[in-house]
């Protein structure tokens, strides 16, 4: 019987020390417009999991900041004649002022998640994908 044992961090320093102490690498699970999520996971020689978590909350002005650059795409490509549809919320542009050039990034962002993640299942690429919405998160009424 697989076991899970999960704590969560205080701070990114104990987790980083706690990673270091079972000999694993700490990564970026999550991410929101107001906090990132870093997770290490160990695994004991009896098979007990280990799973450590730190959430990092932003402060306030990059998170409002990134709550405004906070973009929904839709894309979508055919499969057999159908359409199949994708949808990835993506942070984008934060280094820039103009909406556009942000939409942009989110397209682009958004196709190589799609990519990434989907695929060796469906077939999307960065290429074959049509953008059909792009809004920002805040005004986005599904
Ligand atoms: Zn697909």
């Amino acid at each position: 019987m697989i076991s899970v044992e999960y704590r969560e961090a205080d701070t990114k320093e104990a987790l980083d020390k706690w990673a270091r102490t079972l000999g694993v690498g700490v990564r970026i699970v999550d991410e929101t417009w107001d906090s990132i999520y870093f997770q290490a996971d160990a695994e004991y020689a009896d098979g007990t999991h280990l799973r450590c978590r730190y959430r990092q909350v932003l402060p306030r002005p990059l998170a409002f900041r990134r709550r405004e650059r906070t973009f929904i795409v839709g894309l979508l490509h055919e499969v057999d004649g159908a359409s199949c549809y994708h949808v990835r919320p993506v942070i984008a542009g934060l280094s820039t002022d103009s909406q556009a050039e942000a939409v942009r990034e989110a397209t682009i962002y958004a196709g190589a998640m799609v990519e990434l993640q989907r695929r060796s299942v469906c077939g999307a690429t960065a290429a074959n994908l049509s953008v059909y919405v792009v809004t920002r998160a805040a005004d986005w009424n599904p």
